[in-house]
């Protein structure tokens, strides 16, 4: 069995959000999210030298809209995560000091626009985030604990319609070429000019 990118299944970072991969540059299709923690080559204090898929405008992107724009996601994770926003994701670099006044008016007419709707999104954030950190063994402070313990809870009464998928499923999906390119390009054997010629073939 093969599996074929027939949706717009997009692999991005964890904490930036940028695209490391995606299946199809066609944005007719909703976006299947896959969440990859890995050093970014735009937001990283580390060296990255990886070439991905991130050289787009996310101020055009409609992930972030959920977010009320790229803006608006950046001064989120600017507020909620400090810490990532200095350490992890190089400070300036994934918002220039310039910017960050705009960036932060953004933020609060999205919450007034959005409502309930960037609520979810940024709850749906913080546990992705906190849950990383929870299976890599770092300790959590409680309120973490709980929006982890909570959303488990409701991911849980989904899982009942998926009960049906056959679980060789999910290793064909890790042994994929899409996984694989994903591999390739975290291990720096991945150009962008090599997979459009793939790509045309
Ligand atoms: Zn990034």
């Amino acid at each position: 069995m093969k599996w074929e990118p027939i949706w717009n299944i997009t692999h991005r970072y964890l904490y930036c959000r940028c695209v490391l991969r995606r299946s199809t540059p066609s944005s007719l299709c909703p976006e299947i999210t896959i969440l990859i923690n890995h050093r970014c080559p735009r937001h990283s204090r580390k060296v990255a030298t990886h070439a991905d898929y991130g050289d787009v405008d996310y101020h055009q992107d409609p992930y972030f809209d959920q977010f009320g724009g790229y803006n608006a996601f950046r001064a989120m994770v600017y507020s909620i995560f400090p810490d990532m926003y200095d350490k992890a994701l190089g400070g300036y670099a994934f918002i220039p000091e310039k910017e960050l006044r705009g960036v932060l008016d953004d933020s609060i007419s999205a919450i007034d626009r959005l409502g309930e709707t960037f609520e979810d999104a940024v709850h749906e954030y913080m546990y992705d985030v906190f849950e990383d950190a929870d299976r890599m063994g770092i300790p959590l402070p409680d309120y973490a604990l709980e929006i982890i313990r909570v959303s488990r809870e409701q991911t849980q009464e989904s899982k009942m319609q998926d009960s049906l998928v056959h679980p060789d499923a999910f290793k064909d999906f890790l042994e994929c070429p899409m996984m694989q390119e994903v591999e390739d390009i975290l291990h720096g054997r991945w150009s962008r000019k090599r997979h459009w010629a793939v790509a045309n073939c």
